[in-house]
């Protein structure tokens, strides 16, 4: 059965090996190469902040929480498991996914403005070595890659196809529901930290990737603007050091924007010859093997 995959994100890649290993004939058909991505842009947590419809992402998340753990044993993934605090300032029951991230510890002698924090250690994803490492990977179970600009799902030469397009999966679906969510994120030398931090309220967040942080962050519903906005880089820098003093003074080593594919729902379903998956938000990391593992059952 010959396969084509719209779409080298996360999202296609993943789906794109998944269904190489159950011996299908795959080709990925991508307007760009794995770092004009937003999933190269991602700070990598593997963490289940929301997302709907809620049942399927905790069962994606299982998923892929356990593929990633694999992987963090696996040299040159750019996957490590990495202890980190998520700080909250109202106190608020446990996460459903607690359970799921293989347990947290609850501390609440946090300074202000924190009221608790939940300490544990999911796995980390450095996306450029990642996504560097999962292309090779993918080439190397015989996927071809042809870097071109798909118009329309018809007329795809293909026994079906997976619409793993991101932001662009709405339009090619005729579905207006996605809409871009800019995220935009500064990377700044690594001082040695050893853990990340996030604050689930404000949105900042410092990821340690070895040689350099990934410090963040914003999330603009509806802009579509991939520039960086200078204002926004001294703001997250400020944020990021007051959550992680070692970061005082740091100096952008580069900052980088992408468009999280926002959608109410995520779609992963087989209309057809057409199985769509696309519309992951802040989450397709998170999700991606969980997805990657349903496609393929739908492959049959
Ligand atoms: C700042 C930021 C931080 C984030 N942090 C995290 C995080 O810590 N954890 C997490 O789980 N998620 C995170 N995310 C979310 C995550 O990046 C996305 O959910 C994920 O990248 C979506 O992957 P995707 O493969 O669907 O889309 P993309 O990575 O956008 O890939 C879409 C692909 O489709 C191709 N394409 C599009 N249209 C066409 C077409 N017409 N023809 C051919 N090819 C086409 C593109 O070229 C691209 O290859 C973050 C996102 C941002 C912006």
């Amino acid at each position: 059965m010959r396969v084509a995959v719209v779409g080298g994100g996360i999202i296609g890649l993943s789906s794109a090996l998944r269904l190489a290993q159950i011996g299908r004939d795959v080709t990925v058909l991508t307007a760009s190469p794995p770092e004009g991505t937003t999933s190269m842009v991602a700070g990598g947590l593997i963490y289940p902040r929301h997302a709907e419809p809620a049942d399927r992402c905790a069962r994606w998340t299982e998923v892929s929480f356990a593929e990633f753990q694999r992987l963090a044993a696996v040299p040159g993934t750019g996957v490590r498991l990495l202890p980190g605090r998520l700080l909250r300032r109202t106190e608020r029951p446990l996460p459903v996914w607690a359970d799921a991230v293989g347990g947290i510890i609850r501390r609440i002698d946090v300074d202000d403005p924190w009221a608790d924090s939940l300490d544990f250690s999911p796995p980390l994803v450095d996306t450029e070595r990642y996504l560097t490492w999962l292309a090779a990977e993918v080439a190397a179970a015989g996927v071809r890659t042809e870097y071109r600009e798909v118009p329309s799902l018809d007329g795809i030469r293909a026994d079906l196809v997976v619409n793993a397009a991101g932001l662009d999966g709405g339009r090619l679906a005729g579905d207006d529901s996605v809409t871009p969510a800019r995220g935009q994120v500064v990377h700044v030398a690594d001082p040695g930290l050893t853990e990340w931090v996030v604050d689930e309220d404000d949105f900042s967040y410092v990821l340690p990737h070895g040689d350099y942080v990934v410090c963040g962050g914003t999330e603009e519903l509806g802009s579509g603007d991939l520039a960086p906005d200078p204002a926004t880089t001294g703001d997250i820098l400020r944020r990021c050091a007051k959550l992680v003093p070692e970061l005082a003074g740091a100096e952008p080593l580069r900052v980088r924007v992408g468009l999280r594919p926002h959608r109410p729902e995520i779609r992963l379903e087989r209309v057809g010859d057409v199985i769509h998956c696309y519309g992951h938000g802040g989450t397709g990391v998170t999700l991606s093997w969980g997805c990657a593992a349903e496609v393929t059952s739908l492959a049959v």
